[in-house]
């Protein structure tokens, strides 16, 4: 879908092709998973799968989301690199790219036509959630309006960005020399429910759920996309105060609660080892100010 609302920066052809090798690649997942059902799938097989899906999340949700692009904390630099070549081997391109998308094409004009995979625009109901689960990652407009400047600036960041393929690509045959086609499958299958399980905070995080504070879109706290994505899901907290390293905010009875929130216990067992500092968290005052009224 072309957005005639954009301003976009001009993409050489090199790197529209190496950007466009994430829609493809993860298609490749989805068919690739069908494998299980010739193999089967040993506890073996499953284990691996499951640890690969576990792994990789945490590395999209707390490097990825709340570190690189959200700052809501710091972290040596090696930390944003190693966490950056796991994220790139769950399918989801690189570095510049992620931050690029999420900042321009989602927060800056959520739930807006311009809103680049809202369930709630330009299509609702079943359209939309499948727009927002899959649909504008193969047929919708890839390319971020811009490349964020601070991890095109640090060059191993964008080497990894721009090699975002290679760590899929090695960790299927990693799996492939483990245990041959059925660890492949496991593979295959596991990314390709990761994929749709981050997805679930674009589509289902922005359609059920409530909305204790106010973000002006229609983000969720939704228990269900929490669990598949270690806290993500607290959705609403997230768009109403994006600098938070921890999610899992709500209120009852006029108090806040705290929730389960994964990617944070995760952000401090780093801090533990020094590997994170400055740890941005909202005050009960702030938070209780920017309550939704019924809630509050
Ligand atoms: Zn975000
Ligand atoms: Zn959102």
């Amino acid at each position: 879908m072309t957005n005639v609302y954009r301003e976009q920066q001009q993409y050489p052809n090199l790197l529209v092709f190496i950007y466009s090798l994430g829609p493809i690649l993860i298609t490749v997942c989805h068919v690739g998973a069908l494998l299980v059902l010739v193999t089967g799938l040993s506890w073996q097989a499953l284990c691996w799968g499951f640890i690969l899906y576990w792994i990789r999340m945490l590395s999209i949700t707390g490097i990825y989301h709340r570190l690189i692009i959200h700052k809501s904390y710091q972290a040596p630099v090696m930390v944003k690199w190693l966490g950056s070549l796991i994220a790139c081997s769950a399918g989801q391109i690189g570095p510049s790219w992620w931050k690029g998308h999420h900042l321009q094409g989602h927060h800056n004009r959520s739930d807006t036509p311009e809103d680049s995979h809202s369930p709630n625009s330009p299509y609702r109901s079943m359209k939309g959630f499948f727009w927002s689960q899959f649909g504008w990652h193969v047929f919708g407009n890839l390319l971020p309006d811009s490349l964020p400047a601070d991890t095109e600036s640090d060059r191993v960041m964008k080497i990894i960005d721009r090699l975002h393929a290679v760590p899929l690509i090695l960790l299927g045959a990693i799996s492939y020399g483990i245990g041959g086609l059925e660890f492949l499958g496991a593979f295959f299958l596991s990314t390709t429910i990761l994929f749709h399980g981050v997805a679930l905070v674009n589509s289902l995080a922005h359609i059920v759920g409530e909305q204790p504070f106010v973000s002006n879109d229609n983000s969720r706290n939704n228990w269900f996309v929490a669990f598949a994505t270690l806290g993500e899901g607290w959705h609403n907290l997230h768009h109403a105060a994006q600098w938070s390293a921890r999610h899992g905010y709500t209120i009852r009875d006029g108090k806040i609660v705290c929730l389960p929130d994964p990617t944070y216990w995760f952000i401090k067992l780093l801090e533990k080892f020094n590997l994170a500092s400055n740890i941005k968290l909202p005050t009960e005052k702030y938070l209780l100010a920017i309550a939704n009224k019924k809630f509050s």
